[in-house]
């Protein structure tokens, strides 16, 4: 059988006033149980389109989604919607940023974690909120018994991400899309709630997704990397390979951005000029161009016009016309960054 998760050549557009926004421009990637892949770019990279289609989520009136997603043999891609309300919940759940606009003020934190598992998993009411007791134990609420009745106003911020995450994982879902979980709360709490996914994920065997602009938070939680920009995977492979040898000017950027990571000393790490680009009107060749101080070093003008890619079944790979012999120049500082 093939991997959990597969998606192949993923394209996500929309259709907006001003034109089409190629927000997912050929996207392919996989994820095995029991593993943690870690998306990591920009805000507008494409990150959290690409798993809102995996999830069905995406607004079908103005979306156009080509390519395959397949999760545990089962083609997503043109699923009813009936099939996929089915499988999300059940099979796969999403932890998103803000527990506030997961959490519904008017109902009890134990009442929302009860009725998914009543909907989906047919458990009675009792059961359930037994169920949602145990969950709120489960990611460390003390006196969950207690606690169970409390609105979410009656938590803390970093409780209400704890519940939210019992409220994801109460049916025991195979893949798990967390989408920036931590970034609305203080390091010592984003600590904790990721020690908690990885917990969870050491009972039960759950893939996990963890959606990211930071690094740092991929250095500690995933096993695999995908770098996105512009709508793209522009470098992949294991956390060590991305953190200790990335070959991705991008790459080279994101590990400026965060002082406290131990990079290779012998990186030119500047942080990266400009802004993403506009998926309107996406730069052609690389996408990357505009803002990379290693265009001009590649020669003939290759960066503007060719797009560089990755080859769909390479597990290590980065989409850079960047040469050995040239990647060594800037190495040892024979070549300065533009
Ligand atoms: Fe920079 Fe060219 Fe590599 Fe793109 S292909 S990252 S522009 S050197
Ligand atoms: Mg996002």
């Amino acid at each position: 059988s093939g991997p959990f998760l597969s998606v192949r050549d993923l394209y996500v557009q929309f259709a907006t006033e001003d034109g089409v926004v190629k927000a997912v421009d050929g996207l392919s990637f996989d994820l095995e149980r029991g593993r943690t892949l870690g998306i990591v770019g920009e805000s507008g990279s494409g990150k959290s389109v690409t798993n809102l289609a995996v999830l069905g989520l995406h607004n079908p009136r103005n979306t156009t989604i080509r390519g395959e997603i397949v999760l545990d043999g089962q083609e997503l891609t043109g699923a009813s919607e009936r099939t996929l309300e089915r499988l999300r919940g059940r099979k796969m759940a999403m932890i998103f940023q803000d527990s506030l606009t997961a959490l519904s003020p008017y109902y009890t934190v134990g009442r929302q974690i009860a009725e998914p598992y009543m909907k989906h998993m047919g458990a009675s009411r009792k059961a359930a909120r037994e169920r949602a007791i145990e969950m709120l134990a489960r990611v460390g609420i003390p006196q969950p018994r207690l606690r169970v009745d409390d609105f979410p106003h009656q938590f803390s911020g970093g409780m209400r991400q704890r519940a939210m995450i019992a409220m994801a994982l109460v049916c025991d879902p195979a893949l798990v899309i967390a989408d920036e979980p931590t970034t609305a709360l203080d390091v010592t709490v984003q600590a904790q709630i990721l020690d908690l996914l990885k917990d969870l994920q050491r009972e039960t065997g759950t893939a996990i997704v963890i959606i990211t602009h930071d690094l740092g938070v991929v250095a500690n939680t995933a096993d695999d990397v995908m770098v996105m920009y512009a709508g793209r995977c522009v470098e992949r492979g294991t956390v060590r390979e991305i953190l200790k040898s990335p070959e991705h000017p991008y790459s080279w950027g994101l590990l400026a951005s965060i002082p406290r990571l131990s990079a290779p000393v012998d990186l030119p790490l500047s942080p990266i000029p400009g802004a993403p680009p506009s998926l309107l009107n996406p730069p052609s060749g690389c996408p990357f161009h505009p803002r990379c101080a290693f265009a001009e070093e590649v020669g003939g003008g290759r960066c503007a016009t060719v797009r560089p890619g990755i080859p769909e079944d390479e597990r290590r790979g980065f989409a850079c016309h960047l040469g050995r012999e040239r990647k060594r120049e800037i190495f040892t500082g024979q070549i300065q960054p533009r």
